[in-house]
């Protein structure tokens, strides 16, 4: 793509507005709160991404979004505070080339299922066929070791990570929260909110009885019936963010 060109400054824009209104998203369907922040891969650069500064998702407009390289490094000189954990989205680029959009969230559903060695989150549901044969649990300890903050705050703690993620839409963080990827940042942010109720089903099916989860060909053929409908999901939840209309989230 020609970068200097007007149709490069549009995509840029575009991605930009559309990764505020996937800020906004998250935390009005509860996925983020004041902590938790999402990205977008470069539209026109793969080896950078777009992040907000230091601040919550709610409160993001298309000023507050930086620019980074894949090291976690801002582009801008005189940039503001970023977020602490940058790294996990920076390298997670690195590795993932299929990756456009990492969501880092510590919603509370998936907690128990980073802490519980025995039970791994599954789908147990057709909206979370992504989950495919379970998710991954990232161990900061063999990282960090006995005494960390929890927190990703380096690149060799972001590659890690990543590689934990591997090929998955999604890893828990034990004792921390999770990070999802997508393809778009639709598919992300869809991620995201249906991890969130699928940790909440599967809690639930536990106290009833034992689970019965979809099989790997139904999580599947589930996965590919639903990335065609995720533009139905956005569109609502986008509507959500502004009910009167006039772009201001509430
Ligand atoms: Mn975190």
């Amino acid at each position: 793509m020609d970068q200097s060109g007007q149709g490069g400054r549009d995509q840029l824009a575009r991605t930009v507005d559309e990764l505020v209104d996937a800020n906004h998203i998250l935390f009005r369907r509860g996925v983020v709160d004041a902590f938790g922040h999402v990205s977008a891969r470069h539209p026109g650069r793969p080896d950078r991404f777009l992040l907000a500064r230091s601040m919550a998702p709610a409160l993001v407009r298309a000023a507050d979004i930086l620019e980074f390289y894949l090291d976690g490094g801002p582009i801008a000189a005189d940039a503001p505070r970023p977020y602490l954990e940058r790294f996990i989205h920076g390298e997670i680029y690195r590795l993932r080339a299929d990756v456009s959009a990492v969501v880092h969230s510590h919603a509370e559903a998936l907690i128990p299922f980073g802490a519980a060695a025995e039970t791994r989150l599954r789908p147990i549901w057709h909206m979370c066929g992504f989950l495919g044969e379970g998710a991954p649990v990232f161990e900061i300890r063999d990282h960090a070791g006995e005494a960390s903050d929890l927190l990703i705050r380096d690149r060799a703690l972001g590659a890690a990570l990543a590689r934990a993620l591997g090929a998955a839409g999604i890893v828990l963080m034990r004792g921390h929260g999770a990070t999802l990827v997508g393809s778009s940042l639709r598919q992300a942010v869809y991620r995201a909110v249906y991890a969130e109720a699928g940790a909440r089903i599967q809690a639930e099916t536990h106290r009833l009885g034992t689970p019965i989860f979809l099989t790997p060909a139904e999580a599947l053929a589930a996965a590919r019936a639903n990335d065609g409908q995720i533009d139905r999901a956005w569109d609502l939840w986008l509507a959500q963010t502004r009910p009167k209309g006039d772009g201001e989230p509430t």
